[in-house]
């Protein structure tokens, strides 16, 4: 089978499938981020770019490269960008790095983006960097780029919820090393994960506000802001799938409304 990973093909054979407009690209986007002492620090680059190329396999969609740094770690979603080993870009940086992208992929033919991210804080860098692409290939005369910008958690269903979270979901924003992506890692890539060095701790709790420069003692001293100790291979399985399925769906859909919407033009 030919890989649907785009630098993983000759240009010629690229240059033949972006030659179709309907060809979706898909960028996963992640972090180099501390995750805890129990696992490696790239779960936010390993776990989008193995569903994007999940999900490529379903709609016959291409994935490029990872962005492997991302935006700085905050210390209520992340830890905070104080931590050892954490490495992150400047939001700005992250914009103007995706938008190059974008409209290097414009310039090839490509009319049709996915940005699947891996890194609560890439949000809105990331969204800027999509607007100003749109903005610089319209003002060149492309006027029918479009990209959707997805984070793939928001594709956990409530039912999936109930099943990986037994006892209680305290909210995707202190997820961070825990529960949800060490299983998605324990599925993915175990030889990544150490179980033995799981940190047992009760949810971060921070004030409704964010202080700068960090006070490093509200993050807790393991790095993870929940207990990762409930993660199983059997919840990254369903967290993976649950994924891949809501996000393939979506694309599909989307797919099928441009050409719709296109009718009527
Ligand atoms: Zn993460």
């Amino acid at each position: 089978m030919k890989s649907v990973m785009i630098d993983e093909l000759a240009w010629t054979e690229y240059r033949s499938r972006v030659e179709d407009e309907r060809q979706t690209i898909l960028i996963p986007l992640g972090s180099l981020e501390q995750h805890g002492p129990h696992m490696s620090m790239n779960p936010d680059v390993i776990i989008p770019t193995r569903i994007s190329a999940a999900v490529a396999q379903n709609i016959s969609a291409l994935v490029a490269p990872a962005f492997a740094y991302g935006a700085k770690s905050q210390q209520k979603s992340g830890g905070g960008n104080h931590m050892c080993g954490t490495t992150s870009l400047d939001g700005h940086t992250l914009s103007l790095a995706l938008k190059d992208v974008l409209k290097e992929f414009g310039r090839h033919g490509v009319r049709r983006i996915a940005v699947i991210n891996g890194h609560y804080e890439n949000m809105p860098f990331a969204t800027e960097g999509i607007e100003l692409a749109i903005q610089e290939l319209q003002w060149s005369g492309v006027d029918n780029f479009q990209v959707i910008i997805l984070s793939y958690w928001d594709f956990v269903t409530q039912d999936t919820i109930k099943k990986v979270f037994p006892e209680e979901f305290a909210g995707w924003d202190v997820e961070h090393g825990g529960v949800l992506e060490t299983s998605l890692m324990l599925h993915l890539k175990p030889e990544l994960v150490d179980m033995s060095k799981a940190p047992l701790q009760k949810p971060a709790t921070f004030p409704p506000y964010t202080l700068f420069p960090p006070i490093p003692e509200w993050t807790p001293a393991s790095g993870c802001l929940s207990s990762p100790a409930n993660a199983t291979a059997e919840k990254g399985k369903l967290l993976f799938d649950v994924t891949v399925t809501g996000i393939s769906t979506t694309l599909k859909q989307e797919t099928s409304w441009q050409q719709t919407w296109k009718k009527f033009l």
